[in-house]
């Protein structure tokens, strides 16, 4: 029986088990796929409080490392079923069965899909969602980029470095990216925009030799096809939140989970924190914090339950 089973091994995990770790609570991390979750997948950070740049990559790497020397256990499996309610809660993956006095849910998001026909089909094959993973396949191809928030210009950016065209496809005429983010794409001459615009087929054999995108004033429909050389095509469209383990066991609004400041949910002994949470800030910053906080409280609950609580902690 551990004390705290954490979901997931994104910045919200990782420093919920830094903090029980620190705690001594005997904790758990369950993670499926690498530690850092989606910041590990961006090239550089420089907005994270007292690291003036460092990749996502080395960040998730580091807070890993914190969490294990302060003793948390880690397990790398997909997780398929939760039992929250009562005083333990039962975490079952596709290899074991864990239970625990408390649990924190950090499973946070994933990246939307434009929902175009061909875009799962050629996922890998010349669709993209991780500059980092992808970018260095383009060296001096065209590349599409899909979205226009920080994260579609962040790339695009990054993505610049490698190829010799980056064209960003937006819906609006306008982008949603911060100013400072902005600036940079507008100045970089690599850097080109397709306003107004939406992916609507993505085509191909092997890998993907064409895009059709539409023109949403005009309805106008184009195609750009891979004439000598082959392009890449990067979505960057926000997230969706990993949510759907805890369907009708913890409030949600719009899938994502309703916390307190406390990161308590509904259900005694269970929190939340990271991007899963119905929040408007999401960083790695913001993310980090959620899982202290939730690290805390999840040490407190526990010595609540067994009447340990020390007086002033109240
Ligand atoms: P976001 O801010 O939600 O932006 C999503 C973008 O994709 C928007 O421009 C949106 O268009 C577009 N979009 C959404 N659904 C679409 C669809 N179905 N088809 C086509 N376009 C679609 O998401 P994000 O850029 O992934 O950023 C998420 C969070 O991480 C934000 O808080 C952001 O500040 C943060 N972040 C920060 C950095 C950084 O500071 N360096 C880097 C990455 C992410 P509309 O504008 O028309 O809605």
């Amino acid at each position: 029986m551990y004390d705290l089973i954490i979901l997931g091994a994104g910045p919200a995990g990782l420093s919920a088990g830094l903090y029980a770790g620190r705690a001594k609570l005997k904790t758990l991390i369950i993670e499926k796929a690498i530690e850092g979750g989606q910041i590990a997948g961006t090239t550089d950070v420089e907005n994270y409080p007292g690291i003036k740049m460092i990749s996502g990559m080395e960040i998730g790497m580091t807070m890993r490392e914190q969490a294990e020397n302060f003793g948390c256990e880690f397990v790398s499996d997909t997780i398929e079923e939760v039992e929250l309610e009562g005083n333990v809660k039962k975490v079952k993956t596709s290899g074991a069965e864990y239970e625990a006095k408390s649990v924190i849910l950090a499973t946070g998001a994933q990246a939307r899909k434009i929902g175009a026909p061909g875009e799962a089909e050629f996922e890998g094959r010349g669709v993209s969602y991780c500059s980092t993973c992808d970018a260095a396949f383009y060296q001096d191809l065209d590349v599409y980029v899909v979205g226009g928030g920080d994260a579609a210009i962040d790339e695009a950016l990054f993505i610049a470095k490698f190829a010799s065209n980056v064209y960003i496809i937006h819906r609006r005429d306008q982008l949603r990216a911060s100013k400072s983010l902005q600036d940079r794409a507008f100045a970089n001459e690599k850097v080109h925009f397709i306003w107004d615009s939406a992916v609507e087929e993505i085509k191909g054999d092997k890998i993907v030799n064409e895009i059709v995108l539409k023109n949403l004033k005009t309805n106008e429909l184009t195609s750009i096809k891979a004439e000598d050389e082959p392009f890449g095509t990067f979505v960057f469209i926000g997230y969706i939140p990993e949510t759907s383990l805890y369907e009708g066991k913890v409030n949600m609004d719009g899938g994502y989970i309703l916390t307190d400041d406390e990161m308590n949910t509904n259900i005694p002994g269970v929190f939340a924190a990271g991007d899963l949470r119905k929040k408007t800030v999401r960083q790695v910053v913001t993310a980090a914090s959620d899982g202290a906080i939730a690290g805390i409280n999840a040490e407190k609950y526990i010595a609540e339950q067994e009447g340990t609580l020390y007086e002033g902690f109240k």
